[in-house]
């Protein structure tokens, strides 16, 4: 069956899309939002502008097969997969494999899938001759293939991109005072700054990084401004602006507050942020504002994007090693009620009880949307005995079911385990049989009486003197 539609003349214009720009709530400044992530196509994003812009420049070459780069579960993957299938364009995307080998299925990678775009994994060390080879096999096909970033290198195509928020500069030039947005490749805040350089514009462009410290990013922004101009007219680079105090470890990594901020954008302006790109730029956008003091400016926050990954966040609960005796109180204090008994009803003091074990103890906390759902707490430090004590663990009530118990208890041991610890001992009551079913699926026995009301359990651990089995 042969799909027909409209030409891709009328397409391309149809989809100089125009999105929203919105006020939110602020006491300090005037902040608007440019929903990019609304682009009614394939979940928007600036990667969409940025696809159309490569396949429009595809057309102009003559070509007829777009070959892009990038993980399988990008956004630019996605926007270009989905674009690709529409105007019937063959799609192939050389793709980095994970380092551990494994393939992990995001929203983005299945819908790249769903678009029957064509993956070559490689080597991260291994990238320039499986490009070469990939146009080596089309062009003995007898196709055309157009490789977006240029030659296999990644050069020769930096200005095509830049076009897009060129664009988009043009539609907002004049407004704000400040343009903040997430910088990771740097084509957005590259078009941005060119279009700035081109219209004599004045606002200050802000590029909160999500990969790249600062110097690398300029010299990247730098670059390909340079690409840009020799095409149009020579224009002055501006200044670069890109904040990389935000970065945490680098890219796709997250913190605390920027779960707070997605959390709260979410709630309070009923916007999806996700942690790698927006959600980053967002809270290093609020940072920013605070540390310089920027007062009653009008401020524009570019939405780049990236629903896929706001729905990949939502689905994942993840553990992390509670950093701070904050967050080690707040699990304890949502948690404590799910003890038998509870802390409260054995009138420990939670405040002395949590610093201690962020002092002397660890602490693992399963979080979803960044609020604690599980705790596991103990302590290490007995070298005599070599055991390792557990303090505290508990599942919220709609967590349960889940198997995030196991997965706690699999972590404390492994930890144990590594801290050179022989045994785990707990104190559980007699008449809790739930939690002594799940240390008893674990290896653990009853040892004695604690109590006249509990028992003490402990665990032998199979550490490596036991001779690995
Ligand atoms: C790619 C991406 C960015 C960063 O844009 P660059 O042009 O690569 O700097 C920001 N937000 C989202 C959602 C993205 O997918």
């Amino acid at each position: 069956m042969t799909r027909k539609g409209i030409s891709m003349q009328d397409d391309f214009k149809l989809m100089q899309y125009k999105t929203p720009v919105v006020q939110i709530p602020n006491d300090d400044n005037d902040i608007y939002i440019k929903r990019d992530d609304l682009i009614p196509f394939s979940f928007g994003g600036n990667k969409v502008r940025i696809a159309l812009e490569f396949i429009s420049d595809m057309k102009k070459q003559g070509k007829d097969c777009i070959v892009g780069y990038g993980n399988a579960r990008s956004n630019l993957s996605r926007a270009l997969a989905n674009l690709c299938y529409q105007f019937k364009i063959p799609c192939h995307i050389i793709s980095p494999a994970d380092e551990d080998g494994t393939r992990i299925d995001t929203y983005n990678s299945k819908m790249v899938l769903a678009c029957n775009a064509e993956f070559h994994y490689c080597k991260k060390t291994n990238v320039k001759e499986t490009i070469e080879q990939v146009l080596k096999e089309l062009r003995d096909k007898g196709l055309k293939p157009y490789y977006i970033y240029g030659d296999s290198a990644g050069k020769g195509n930096e200005h095509t991109p830049l076009r897009a928020y060129v664009k988009v500069y043009e539609d907002i030039k004049g407004q704000f005072d400040y343009i903040f947005l997430a910088t990771g490749t740097g084509m957005t805040q590259g078009g941005l700054l060119a279009g700035k350089a081109i219209h004599g514009g004045t606002e200050k462009i802000v590029g909160i990084s999500v990969a790249r410290n600062s110097i690398q990013e300029t010299a990247v922004l730098k670059n390909s401004l340079e690409c840009f101009s020799t095409r149009i007219q020579k224009i002055d680079c501006g200044e670069i602006n890109v904040e990389d105090a935000y970065l945490c470890d680098g890219y796709g990594t997250y913190n605390r507050q920027i779960e707070k901020t997605i959390h709260q954008q979410l709630i309070c302006n009923g916007m999806p942020l996700d942690p790698t790109y927006t959600g980053k730029a967002f809270w290093g956008m609020q940072e920013y504002i605070k540390k310089n003091k920027i007062l009653g400016k009008k401020v524009l926050f570019i939405h780049t994007g990236g629903t896929p990954l706001f729905f990949d966040y939502m689905n994942g609960i993840r553990l992390l090693e509670a950093p701070s005796k904050e967050a080690v109180e707040e699990a304890v204090i949502r948690l404590e009620n799910r003890l038998v008994p509870s802390l409260t009803d054995r009138k420990i003091n939670i405040s002395q009880y949590s610093e201690k074990l962020a002092h002397y103890g660890k602490v693992w906390t399963h979080y979803d949307m960044g609020k604690p759902v599980s705790i596991i707490a103990g302590y290490f430090n007995d070298e005599t005995t070599r055991t390792a004590y557990l303090s505290m663990l508990a599942v919220a009530e709609e967590y349960q079911g889940k198997r995030l118990a196991s997965s706690l208890l699999s972590e404390f041991e492994d930890y144990a385990i590594k801290s050179g610890m022989n045994y785990v001992k707990l104190e559980v009551r007699k008449h809790n049989f739930v939690a002594q079913k799940l240390y008893n699926k674990f290896g653990y026995k009853i040892i004695g009486d604690a109590s006249d009301t509990s028992y003490y359990m402990q665990k032998t651990l199979e550490n490596l003197s036991g001779g690995g089995h």
